[in-house]
């Protein structure tokens, strides 16, 4: 059954390119590795929230919304891609970031005072809290305030990676190419949901495996099945249970969410010095070091293709200059 997708605003460079990292196979002597480069979806340093946006933006502005409310943490990637896809709509923007107020502003603060975003920080109070008051400062300043929970993850989000499963298997069915299993970091859970939506929807029948960033498998899973369900209802599409499909990886949680260990190290390097692709600290770095590590532990198995889903996160490199060797 076909999704009945809502109105869009085109604001990413689709599709985007699938390439082969040859070198990086060779060096590890395992499987054939592809990526896919969603860090190139264009909008101000690019990523996955680019797809998720072009659903939210688009709602909003149905709704007759003039800001844009969001929150994350310290480098979020998606309030710098929300604070961007508010200025290219000439809506307003308010970002309430997890933490104290930053005496420097780097790496992805620093673009979202650059494109033009109100920043308000959480100290110790909790977000929703800061996001409620924000709210009502909005609207009595005569302001109509889109809310955009954190990541962009929930149905109307997901259905940017419904899509994406959708460009992904055009492009597999013209390059002649098939995969056996898909690997990308998976935190809010909106693009893990959307991907196992429109492998659903669109017939791709491999393994997702989705390296958890911060969330033990169990609790994330329960998460990840409710969106998924919400999103085939928002689209829809008629399913059955597609629990089965979603394959969370915890094991390298590391030190915890942002906290950079030498599975981030090595693998930033490894495809800097290898490929010239460059991986963030905080997602891609940890999913990509994951994936390393199951190629050496013989966890995937060589006569595989495997596809890497960039999801983007590059301008927070900067704010981890001083941990990265
Ligand atoms: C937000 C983000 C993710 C995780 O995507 P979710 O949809 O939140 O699970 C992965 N990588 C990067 C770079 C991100 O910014």
């Amino acid at each position: 059954m076909n999704p009945n997708y809502p109105s869009r605003i085109s604001i990413a460079h689709l599709p985007t390119p699938i390439e082969p990292l040859e070198k990086l196979s060779e060096f590890l002597g395992g499987p054939e590795i592809f990526i896919k480069r969603d860090d190139q979806t264009g909008l101000a340093f690019g990523g996955n929230k680019t797809r998720k946006l072009e659903f939210l933006v688009a709602d909003a502005l149905a709704k007759d919304c003039d800001h844009l409310v969001t929150s994350g943490d310290l480098q979020s990637n998606h309030c710098r891609q929300t604070a961007a896809a508010a200025a290219r709509y000439g809506l307003g923007c308010s970002l309430i970031i997890r933490g104290e107020p930053q005496s420097s502003l780097n790496g992805n603060l620093l673009l979202d005072k650059i494109l033009g975003a109100n920043l308000y920080w959480s100290r110790d109070q909790s977000t929703s809290e800061i996001i409620s008051n924000v709210n009502s400062e909005l609207r009595s300043s005569r302001l109509h305030p889109y809310l955009i929970p954190r990541g962009g993850s929930n149905a109307i989000g997901a259905a940017g990676y419904v899509l994406a499963m959708q460009e992904f298997m055009a492009q597999v069915e013209q390059q002649q190419l098939t995969f056996d299993t898909i690997i990308f970091a998976s935190s809010s859970g909106g693009t893990q949901a959307g991907l196992i939506l429109g492998a659903k929807v669109y017939g791709y029948n491999g393994r997702m495996i989705g390296m958890s960033i911060e969330h033990p498998a169990n609790e994330f899973k329960a998460r990840i099945a409710a969106l998924t369900i919400a999103t085939a209802s928002h689209l829809g599409v008629e399913t059955e249970s597609l629990s089965e499909m979603i394959e969370i990886n915890d094991n390298y949680l590391g030190g915890g969410y942002g906290v950079i260990g030498e599975t981030e190290r090595e693998s930033i390097r490894t495809l800097a010095q290898l490929e010239g692709i460059l991986l963030d600290p905080v997602y891609t770095g940890r999913a990509m070091g994951g994936l390393i590590d199951l190629i050496r532990g013989k966890d995937l198995h060589s006569r595989q293709r495997i596809l890497f889903w960039h999801t983007g996160g590059t301008p927070a490199l900067f704010a981890y200059q001083n941990e990265l060797f």
